[in-house]
């Protein structure tokens, strides 16, 4: 622990009767709430009409409305950022940071009513939504204490772009921004439009934390907004989390100027994933089977670090397949308005209606499909059946599928090097799993394996800030990882000091 100050959020323990009872009560007074989001743009006329959001678990449900900004209020937002980078730069590191540290309290303090909209904008079991507020709190609180520790002396890069995902709209909202701030950046934050509700919630906390309204702004919309930001010339620095499509988008955007110091712009772009779980015939067969049910469905697989492709030695193949499947039965999938849900809705028809064309063609390809059966409820929202798709090689597999769908090669002992250079070419390399008890594979496997993330005997998802600093290499991203020591570097001009263990 580089910050032995600092501690991660304690979240809420849903194991005690007393939470939960307190819980259900707090998430039944938000369930009838109606949330809004709209441009924050200072000195921009407000006009935008405004759509509905829909809950992905039930359709019925409208959690809120949300004003989109249009390209020219990018541009516009960008020369507001300039406006301020100066005043932002010359604020003293301490009051930057303490800026984050107030927001993280009030975070924490609002978790109940984080969680009831991240549970109807996302669709988030409440586990989840736990996991998603204390991610947002402790993003918050570790930069906050990194940039203290090592910023001192840096000089900012100018106005970022932060451009975040719909499967973390509240963790890795938060914590592009938050890095971007504190290292003395004005932010142009730009939420995905399936969830502006609960960034837009995240705003307005910053700026009562004290983060002036012109150094952290929100400029809601579509592809084409962000691609306004993007290309606004005062723009010094992107931070993009989705897809690697779209990353290789904004690289090319930004190879064609400079930043307005004569620098190459800064990229900082998380992507996606191939990610592949070894386990061999040593492994302990009841912990595989919990770690793979966590790392291929929890959160329906909506995941970048998501497990896509399980690699089972062949003479233990059947029987723990035969396991998993028992286990996926056990499953609760539907509303996430109960706090008992296991799996909840995918995000939009469209994300439903990519996955099912991969199951579709699949199985068209003569591949074993199997799949659970959804419960009627299920039919108020979008949501697609948790399945198993057995392949006969990695090759078989294309670009990522982003849903609860796993893949299934054997392979057999004497081939398990060839397995790990598969996966490697794959050209993604965000996480891995490893399930064995013998040393020498270990070691072998994990020097060999090119990822950002290697889990060995466990799951692979829900790296914690501070202590599994998360990011991949090659199509999976540029790092450096965030929630880890590196990450501010790239966002002041000459990194900044840390001394890694
Ligand atoms: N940090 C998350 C995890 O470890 C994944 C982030 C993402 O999906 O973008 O599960």
């Amino acid at each position: 622990n580089l910050f032995p100050d600092r501690a991660n959020s304690a979240g809420m323990d849903l194991a005690s009767e007393a939470v939960l009872a307190g819980l259900g009560d707090a998430l039944r007074a938000t369930a009838g709430e109606t949330w809004r989001a709209e441009p924050m743009i200072p000195g921009l006329e407000n006009e935008r009409t405004a759509r509905a959001l829909r809950n992905p678990a039930d359709h019925a449900d409208v959690v809120g409305h949300a004003a989109f900004a249009l390209p020219r209020d990018a541009q516009f937002a960008a020369t507001v950022a300039a406006s301020v980078a100066q005043a932002w730069a010359a604020t003293p590191i301490d009051d930057r940071a303490a800026c984050l540290t107030r927001a993280a309290d009030a975070m924490e303090a609002a978790m109940p009513r984080l969680m009831g909209l991240a549970m109807r904008e996302a669709g988030k079991s409440a586990a989840n939504a736990i996991a998603e507020v204390r991610e947002a709190v402790d993003f918050l609180r570790y930069y906050a204490v990194q940039a203290r520790t090592t910023l001192a002396g840096t000089q900012p890069i100018g106005p970022v772009v932060c451009i975040s995902p719909w499967n973390f709209p509240l963790a890795i909202f938060t914590g592009q921004v938050a890095a971007a701030l504190v290292a003395g950046n004005p932010v142009l934050a730009k939420p995905a439009e399936e969830t502006p509700l609960i960034a837009a919630e995240a705003v307005r906390i910053l700026h009562d934390a004290g983060v002036p309204p012109k150094v952290l702004q929100l400029v809601p919309g579509a592809g084409d907004v962000g691609g306004a930001l993007v290309a606004a010339p005062q723009t010094a620095g992107v931070m993009f989390t989705g897809s690697t499509e779209v990353a290789k988008i904004i690289q090319r955007e930004l190879a064609k100027r400079i930043a307005p110091d004569g620098s190459p712009i800064t990229l900082i772009a998380e992507t996606g994933g191939q990610n592949a779980m070894i386990v061999d015939s040593s492994a302990l067969a009841e912990q595989v089977v919990a770690d793979v049910v966590a790392s291929a469905f929890d959160s329906a697989g909506q995941r970048c670090s998501a497990l896509r492709v399980l690699c089972l030695q062949d003479d233990i193949a059947d029987r723990q397949l035969a396991m998993i499947r028992g286990a996926l039965h056990e499953l609760r999938i539907g509303n996430t308005d109960r706090l008992c849900t296991d799996i909840g809705p995918v995000i939009t028809a469209e994300a439903r209606d990519t996955i099912e064309t991969h199951v579709a063609a699949m199985a068209a390809a003569g591949c074993g499909v199997e799949r659970l059966a959804l419960p009627p409820e299920t039919a108020k929202g979008t949501f697609v059946a948790p399945t198993i798709i057995e392949i006969d090689d990695m090759a078989q597999l294309g670009r990522e599928v982003f849903g609860p769908v796993l893949h299934v090669v054997r392979f057999a002992r004497r081939d398990l090097f060839k397995l790990v250079d598969a996966i490697n070419a794959t050209g993604y390399g965000l996480t891995f799993g490893l399930h064995t008890r013998l040393d020498d594979t270990v070691r072998g496997v994990t020097r060999r394996i090119a990822v950002g993330n290697v889990y060995v005997n466990r799951n692979t998802i829900g790296a914690v800030v501070g202590v599994q600093p998360f990011g991949g290499c090659g199509l999976s991203g540029t790092g450096p990882k965030a929630g880890g020591p590196l990450y501010l570097s790239r966002l002041v001009r000459g990194g900044c000091a840390v001394d890694l263990p």
